[in-house]
């Protein structure tokens, strides 16, 4: 030590324990170390197996944290210093040289070389640059793009130590560089060292074969945790001190490049294991297909279903007798009579007024024989119903008074009886239930609202249907077109009222469209949040099965989360990288899922159901930002698993 006393040492290691916890017992490795390592040095530390040198080793490359002691880096305690400042540390000093390489195997060389000037900040090109010169220099410049399964072991050793070198590496920590190499790699590789040496860096380098250590200058002995001897070898050279600084870092957009980096190295990892992407994926894949599936059929029925209501008018009110709706008594009710249709009709504000009657029966025609309702209706009825006729005419107040054997139907009526020539029908008699009725028109079929033009229909004046088919003169409901220039809803009320004053009570009840539709809208969208919710759940299950093989890729991926630290990279760093590979399986799988339902709708629009599923983009973009969602909180306790990592324990785990 005397020619050194007055340069202060590199590495300055002071009353150093190790001790590790096992079970009840401690296990203590490293039994008060002190020793001072100088810039430009080449030491070999040397002991049997066992001895506690990868301990020593790791703790002075900042991967392992003695539990007594003073480590000083150039003079600075690196005791108090927090995992970060570790990784900065190890990033700016230190290049580390496995026994077993640890090359991460998704990456090609250069790859794995330029990784350290990843976290180091230094712009894409010029690591680039660097990485391939690097590898030319170790005489692996036509190797550059080889994947480590592609090289030999003594070809992967010296890209690590290309990694090594990336940075700067003005320390080189190398832990059993050759064990693992025949003897001509191993030659080769400490050819290296010995070269890196002579450019002035710091090699330490961990051996249990003499004929390694006897290259270097200085050989350390480690026993039991204790060193037992220090000694220098004359015969080599004293080589000037002057390695080359580390490399400049910190440009202006580095977190955005690593971040860049990180989503990369996502991408890259999902690729490798794509059928188990695509497994993973899977849940997402449906969750999302199905919530955007009911979204869209919640608001294609609700369309399609609106549509038939305003085909019946935005103005017209029927009135039934009965409570409610659904009131069982109502056919037997027999309080609304023809009276109130005609006193209906002398009010001001309204335009049209039908009685109505109805009934169901056969009509016969030739061979032809079919059931058919049959709706006994008022001269006004077509008027307030916006009927369209298509062939011949209808009837008029003279064939209602005179209780006429005359019918309209409607367009499908008119073909299932006669054919596809249905303008014949003008003219024909059809026997309906023994009685023959001639047909004077036909109307266009129209949307009646609920299901009912799947049924034959035939229209005649509701006197004859009460005197020929009934036998009875109360009416199944009062039909009311509100005229145009009143307000519909003052008048549907004041016709409300009317009627009440007219009967004393209110013993019957009125359905206008507007109420329908509220109905329907509120019904159908109670129905979208129930089935969401049943989504949503899936949803849920899928990012579960997300968060288990993310816990499943870290676990498997612990010496590559050990290597990216040792070569610098911050928590941060690993918990963005694990992160966005969760949110990418998410996002693939919501794009998917969308796809899906995408393709679903087209199936199910062309089986015709009768209507057609409507998607909107908020839900998609909504399905998007929750596959996101998913990810993030999916993924996080993976990803924070992964960083918490101690890395000495995950490099050891192999
Ligand atoms: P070597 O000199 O062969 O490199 P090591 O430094 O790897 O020796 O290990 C020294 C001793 O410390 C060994 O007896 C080993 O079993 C023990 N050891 C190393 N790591 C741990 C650990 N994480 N937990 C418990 N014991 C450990
Ligand atoms: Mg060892």
């Amino acid at each position: 030590m005397s020619s050194d006393v007055l340069s202060s040492p590199l590495l300055k290691l002071s009353g150093i324990s190790r001790a590790y916890q096992s079970g009840e017992s401690t296990i203590t490795v490293l039994k008060g170390v002190d020793l001072n390592l100088n810039r430009g040095e080449m030491v070999a530390i040397v002991g049997s197996s066992g001895s506690g040198k990868s301990t020593l080793m790791n703790i002075l490359g900042l991967l392992d944290q003695p539990t007594d002691g003073t480590y000083e880096i150039s003079g600075n305690d690196t005791g108090a210093l927090d995992g970060d400042a570790l990784s900065a540390l190890r990033r700016e000093h230190f290049g580390f040289i496995f026994q077993r390489y640890q090359l991460l195997s998704d990456l090609t060389a250069a790859g794995n070389v330029e990784m350290p000037a990843i976290y180091a900040g230094q712009a894409a090109r010029l690591r680039r640059e660097r990485a391939v010169s690097l590898l030319d220099r170790l005489g692996m410049g036509d190797r550059a793009h080889h994947r480590p399964g592609q090289l030999s072991g003594g070809q992967q050793q010296r890209v690590s130590i290309a990694r090594a070198l990336m940075n700067g590496g003005e320390v080189i920590l190398a832990d059993e560089p050759t064990g693992a190499l025949d003897k001509q790699s191993g030659e080769e590789v400490l050819r290296i060292l010995d070269e890196l040496h002579a450019e002035g860096r710091t090699i330490i380098i961990v051996t249990h074969d003499m004929s390694v250590a006897n290259r270097a200058e200085r050989i350390i002995e480690i026993s039991d945790g204790r060193i037992i001897a220090d000694r220098r070898q004359e015969n080599h050279k004293k080589t000037k001190p002057a390695a080359e600084p580390g490399i400049a870092g910190g440009q202006r957009w580095a977190a955005l490049d690593r971040a860049q980096e990180a989503m990369q190295m996502a991408m890259r990892a999902l690729i490798a294991h794509r059928l188990r992407t695509f497994l993973t994926m899977l849940g997402i894949i449906i969750g999302i297909a199905s919530v955007v599936c009911v979204v869209a059929l919640g608001e294609g029925s609700q369309q399609k279903v609106l549509a038939n209501i305003n085909s019946l008018g935005t103005n017209t009110l029927e009135i039934f007798p009965g409570k409610t709706f659904g009131d069982t008594r109502s056919g037997k009710i027999k309080t609304l009579r023809v009276a109130d249709a005609d006193a209906l009709a002398k009010l001001t504000y309204v335009a049209a007024v039908t009685p109505t009657v109805s009934t169901s029966s056969t009509v016969r025609y030739g061979s032809t024989e079919a059931n058919v309702l049959i709706n006994g209706v008022g001269e006004q009825y077509f008027a307030a119903k916006g009927s369209k006729l298509i062939s011949g005419r209808l009837f008029d107040a003279a064939s209602v008074r005179a209780m006429t054997q005359e019918a309209v139907v409607d367009e499908t009526t008119a073909s299932s009886l006669f054919g596809a020539s249905h303008i014949d029908a003008v003219g024909q008699v059809v026997i309906l239930d023994n009685v023959a009725v001639r047909i004077i028109g036909v109307i266009a079929s129209q949307q009646g609202g609920f299901g009912s033009n799947s049924n034959l229909q035939i229209y005649l004046p509701y006197t004859s249907v009460q005197a020929r088919f009934l036998g009875d003169m109360s009416l199944r409901s009062i039909t009311v077109r509100i005229a145009d220039d009143a307000d519909s809803k003052v008048a549907m009320s004041a016709a409300v009222a009317f009627l009440e004053r007219r009967h004393g009570e209110k013993d019957f009840f009125v359905l206008n469209t507007d109420e329908i539709r509220q109905t329907i809208t509120s019904t159908t969208r109670t129905l979208t949040l129930l089935v969401s919710a049943i989504a949503v759940i899936s949803l849920i299950v899928g990012g579960i099965g997300v968060m288990n093989i993310m816990l499943v890729s870290v676990s498997e991926r612990v010496s590559e989360i050990g290597v990216r630290m040792a070569v610098g990279a911050r928590r941060q760093d690993i918990l963005q990288q694990f992160l966005f590979e969760a949110v990418l399986v998410c996002l693939l799988g919501g794009c998917l899922g969308i796809l899906v339902a995408l393709g679903f709708g087209s199936v199910f629009n062309s089986f015709g159901a009768g209507f057609t599923l409507v998607y909107s983009m908020g839900s998609m973009i909504l399905a998007f930002s929750c596959s996101c969602l998913i990810g993030l909180v999916f993924g996080f306790l993976p990803a924070r698993n992964a960083s918490r990592m101690n890395p000495v324990a995950a490099l050891a785990r192999d």
